[in-house]
């Protein structure tokens, strides 16, 4: 080990980058993003706001505005609100705040690598409570390890990344009334459950709401992210935030993106959420694949073929899929993020075609 590593945290040392491999296609569904770009008038909108404003001006120390708007679209209040750079940075702030050496996160794997990779670098304990085998999550497991660990925060991402499953209302309520640790649920994919927590932020001071503009929101490109608590809590949230975290662009971006959300982006929601319907019965049809049942704008697949060979099999063909074998309990999935219709066809075209020709090749 070179010297100047020697000073890096061993549990930092002993951890891989967060990171995917740069591989382009022309059919990219291999990060949940919303396959249809963000429409045009937001786009528009956003330029022409954009051009309004000084650029050598920093952008509000505090995005007010869009603190404001969020807190109407979301149904809760301004001063409970933090927007940030990409979910992403607000987990982090989060974990800052709660964790160092000796604390605990509980976690349900498999979900986003993120909350182990960050709890780890900030010296924390993971806590791992196992979800079901059909991937739904285990209210009891979640029961057990908070008396057995205290952790101070537990996380629990719904619609789970990656197996799509929810929490349910009865199972969620048991849990924030069982513990006096913080409890996170990250609904960056709740509107393709049409499904939400924030009701019960108001009889639970422990609840925190992470949301992203990534997804359903066709502003992955901008990184906004947005958490909802009590206002007590993101107080004590927000002084782990950069200041001017939000750069001037991606504010106007979020604002005009819930100003036309109705009419402009739920529509596509719907069509995405219709698709992944069809896709999973259409890949029930295919021999060797069995989709599990989502509630996001993906799914996961048991394949009889190695997934990393899918994976490959699917990137000849200028497919860009999301190999979750290393996930635990995932050993034999591969995950699809829902395209547009039309590649949507062709990737089902691809799967047909790699799980008939190992059929025949099996056969002969
Ligand atoms: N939470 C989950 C569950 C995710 O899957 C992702 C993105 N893959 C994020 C948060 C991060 O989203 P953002 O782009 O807002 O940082």
């Amino acid at each position: 080990m070179k010297n100047a590593n020697k000073k890096i945290k061993p549990e930092v040392l002993g951890l891989k980058e967060y990171a995917l491999q740069p591989h382009r296609a022309s059919i990219k569904i291999n990060q949940n993003e919303n396959p249809w770009d963000a429409p045009d008038r937001i786009k528009s909108e956003t330029l022409k706001r954009i051009e309004a404003r000084q650029w050598s001006r920093y952008p509000d120390f505090v995005a007010f505005d869009l603190h404001a708007k969020l807190a109407r679209f979301a149904d809760w209040t301004p001063d409970g609100m933090i927007a940030g750079n990409g979910s992403n940075e607000l987990i982090q702030a989060l974990l800052m705040v709660t964790i160092g050496p000796g604390k605990r996160v509980l976690i349900c794997e498999p979900t986003f690598a993120l909350y182990r990779q960050i709890t780890t670098v900030l010296g924390g304990e993971i806590i791992s409570a196992p979800v079901k085998k059909d991937f739904g999550f285990d209210a009891h497991a979640i029961s057990d390890a908070m008396r057995m660990f205290n952790p101070v925060v537990t996380i629990i991402c719904s619609p789970n990344n990656p197996t799509g499953q929810v929490i349910d209302a009865e199972a969620l309520s048991s849990i924030l009334r069982q513990t006096s640790g913080l409890v996170v649920i990250d609904e960056a994919y709740h509107e393709f459950a049409d499904q939400s927590v924030v009701p019960c932020l108001r009889d639970h001071e422990n609840l925190i709401v992470l949301r992203t503009f990534s997804k359903a929101m066709a502003l992955a490109g901008l990184r906004v992210g947005y958490l909802l608590a009590a206002p007590d809590l993101t107080a004590e949230i927000k002084k782990a935030v950069l200041p001017y975290n939000l750069n001037a662009f991606s504010q106007a971006a979020a604002e005009v993106a819930i100003e036309l959300y109705e009419t402009d982006l739920k529509p596509l929601v719907k069509r995405i959420v219709a698709e992944r319907e069809r896709v999973f019965s259409e890949l029930q049809n295919i021999a060797g694949l069995t989709p599990v049942r989502s509630r996001a704008n993906f799914m996961i697949v048991h394949s009889v073929i190695k997934p990393q060979v899918v994976f490959e099999e699917l990137l000849r063909r200028d497919i860009l899929i999301r190999d979750v074998s290393s996930y635990p309990m995932l050993a034999d999935y591969f995950r699809l993020s829902m395209g547009r219709p039309d590649e949507n066809e062709k990737v089902l075209a691809g799967l047909r075609e790699i799980f008939e020709s190992a059929a025949t090749a099996s056969t002969n």
